[in-house]
């Protein structure tokens, strides 16, 4: 993908956001755009951030660990967020990496990132990811089971500021943005994070607050990634 079709697709992207804010008569504020630049070059991700982009989302640790180190530097505002499966052998370079993190899923991973936490002393905030369509190939807390694990979490003094889902890929995803949204209001949590290219405007119309969005940026991704 060239240059101008990075900014491009990234204005016609601020563009929607802008108009689903205001047709659910939500503040364009509240929503901030991640772009999602798993599998992409730097210099793809440098286009981004030359258009005004600042918060970016990654689904590796190593990945994100090779490009972004060297990005902060020259725009020391940038925001990574780490929105791919954590595993706790990387819970050390993600807590030193990351800005937010989408994927807190379990208690042992709940664990380690409090005591990383401690032992770095830096906090990124956490989303704890809900597997709203209980499918057995996603991660995540069935919607249950959410409660107790945020009661979990919150013992162990974590940052969670709210929310994570993926819907099943086959169905019409609204009702799981509204899942996701209930079960955040239940557990006084405000911010999702919700919403992908093919999708985002609905997860709007639900609240999302952080949007993720890859290929409607950047392109087609050159090989398939599963979360
Ligand atoms: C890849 C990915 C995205 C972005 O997907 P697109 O369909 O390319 O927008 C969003 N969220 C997660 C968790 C992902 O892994």
């Amino acid at each position: 993908m060239n240059k101008e079709c990075i900014s491009t697709n990234l204005s016609a992207i601020r563009q929607q956001i802008a108009k689903a804010a205001r047709q659910w008569s939500r503040a364009e504020e509240e929503i901030t755009l991640i772009a999602v630049s798993k599998t992409q070059e730097k210099d793809a991700i440098e286009v981004a951030l030359q258009a005004g982009q600042r918060h970016f989302g990654e689904n590796r640790v190593q990945e994100a660990a090779s490009k972004f180190p060297s990005l902060r530097e020259g725009f020391p505002d940038l925001k990574l967020h780490l929105i791919g499966p954590l595993q706790t052998n990387k819970v050390k370079d993600a807590i030193g990496l990351a800005d937010y993190i989408h994927s807190l899923d379990r208690e042992k991973l709940a664990v380690a990132l409090a005591q990383e936490m401690q032992r770095q002393r830096k906090r990124p905030s956490l989303f704890v990811q809900v597997n709203v369509g209980l499918e057995p190939q996603k991660a995540g807390i069935a919607p249950k089971d959410t409660p107790s694990f945020l009661r979990f979490c919150r013992k162990l003094d974590l940052p969670i500021i709210g929310l994570m889902c993926i819907p099943p890929a086959e169905e019409a995803p609204s009702p799981y943005f509204a899942l996701l949204a209930k079960i955040a209001k239940e557990n006084n949590l405000s911010q999702l994070s919700m919403g992908m290219s093919a999708d985002f405007p609905e997860a709007i119309a639900l609240g999302a607050s952080f949007v993720r969005v890859g290929s409607a940026i950047f392109g087609a991704r050159k090989k398939v990634e599963l979360s």
